[in-house]
């Protein structure tokens, strides 16, 4: 590992970290890595400091990192965390990236007291300008969630940078047994079901975050992950009457195109920054007040911010025993996440269950699979209305 680490990463031209940056506080913490502020000893600048331990990484993880150091390197947009330099040092990895100081998008949503689908749509299309370079880049990103848009500063609030490439893969070195990885909300059905897959995963997953930007609770959610992966599976969502009801009929067919089951139908990043309702006008967008959501976004940010550390790599390590499953017994069956023969032993945890769902009716989204006359409809995990009666389709 050292020596080809060394010279494929360390960018840091034989300087040493320590004596290069002074470390202070912490900002944030990942799967695998503590993120400090640092502040270079030279020119004063602050950046951020991602301390990957040697000793935590497994061969993936190792390749996994090299991956994100390179396509790091590659990448140059805006929106996107840059990475500064690399230093390969005794036991640590010390990736240099750009500071940003704003904290994370959703957490700043939750403080307004003032919404509209315009500041919804703004969002979002800045997201998907940022796929579309990306995915032309050749970069899928794989695990695109609310805690990876983070804020450049604290009185911006439309900067937003996305961050952690940690599952970033090219495109191109996608294999047709490609492993599963991302994080349980988030997660296209495709890689769920073992399928090949590619950059219309982050679509999915930007459709997810698209969802709860709007209304303020996910459209997959059940204390089951199992449960929660079937409906994921089917694509079973909805656009419930008490919720969606003050939305746009656009935003709803963009959320459409996003959440769509067959990948291949699933719109791109380049054909929905034309969508109508990117490209509508302003003042109808800042005309429909969407402050009734910030409530239900507010309960979601807090059940999230318990499991958020955990998920990536509890998934990444689930994926990781059905592939090894897969491979050491030579059957060519996909790797189906929700599998009954899967163990599930890493999903034990409470701190990993998705958002409690009331018991519930719903409207049923256009792609969704009927809902059976016996199955229990859901209504999102604080629901306005438990009446049934009340709910329409959208
Ligand atoms: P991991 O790959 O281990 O999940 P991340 O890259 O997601 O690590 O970083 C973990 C956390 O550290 C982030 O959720 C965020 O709170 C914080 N963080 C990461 N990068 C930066 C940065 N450039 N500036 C400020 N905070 C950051
Ligand atoms: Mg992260």
């Amino acid at each position: 590992m050292g020596n080809k680490s060394s010279k494929s990463n360390n960018k840091s031209g034989g300087k040493k970290f320590l004596k290069t940056y002074l470390l202070s506080r912490e900002l944030g913490s990942g799967a695998f890595s503590v993120v400090k502020l640092g502040v270079n000893k030279v020119s004063g600048e602050s950046v951020a400091v991602k301390i990957v331990s040697k000793k935590k990484l497994s061969e993936e993880d190792l390749a996994a990192l090299h991956t994100e150091i390179s396509i790091l390197t590659h990448l140059n947009h805006p929106h996107i965390i840059k990475l500064f330099e690399v230093f390969d040092e005794g036991s640590d990895f010390y990736i240099v990236t750009e500071l940003v100081q704003g904290g994370e998008l959703f957490d700043r949503i939750v403080s307004k007291s003032h919404y509209t689908e315009k500041e919804a749509r703004d969002l979002v299309r800045l997201f998907l300008e940022t796929m579309a370079y990306m995915h032309d880049a050749g970069v899928v990103h794989r695990d695109l969630k609310p805690e990876n848009l983070l804020l450049t500063s604290e009185e911006d609030d439309g900067n937003i940078k996305i961050a952690d490439f940690g599952f970033a893969k090219k495109i191109s070195d996608l294999q047709p047994n490609e492993v599963a990885c991302g994080t349980p909300g988030y997660v296209a059905p495709e890689i769920l079901r073992g399928d090949p897959y590619g950059p219309e995963v982050d679509i999915w997953s930007m459709g997810v975050i698209c969802y709860v930007l709007l209304v303020g609770y996910p459209p997959f959610f059940d204390d089951d992950q199992r449960k929660l992966f079937k409906k994921i599976k089917e694509a079973r969502y909805y656009f419930h009457e008490d919720y969606w009801s003050a939305i746009s009929p656009e935003a709803i067919d963009l959320i459409r195109k996003m959440l769509c089951l067959d990948q291949k139908e699933r719109h791109t990043a380049r054909q929905l920054l034309q969508h109508p309702w990117i490209v509508a006008q302003d003042e109808a967008l800042a005309a429909r007040d969407i402050s009734s959501s910030l409530a239900e976004l507010k309960h979601f940010n807090v059940k999230r911010k318990f499991k958020a550390a955990s998920d990536a790599v509890i998934m990444a390590n689930r994926i990781r025993k059905l592939t090894e499953k897969r491979n050491t017994s030579g059957s060519s069956s996909k790797a189906d996440i929700d599998v009954e023969n899967s163990s599930n032993n890493e999903v034990a945890s409470d701190k990993l269950q998705p958002p409690s769902p009331a018991d519930a009716v719903a409207a049923e989204a256009d792609n969704s699979p009927e809902v059976k006359p016996d199955a229990t409809p859901e209504l999102p995990p604080t629901s306005k209305s438990r009446n049934p009666a009340s709910i329409t389709p959208v």
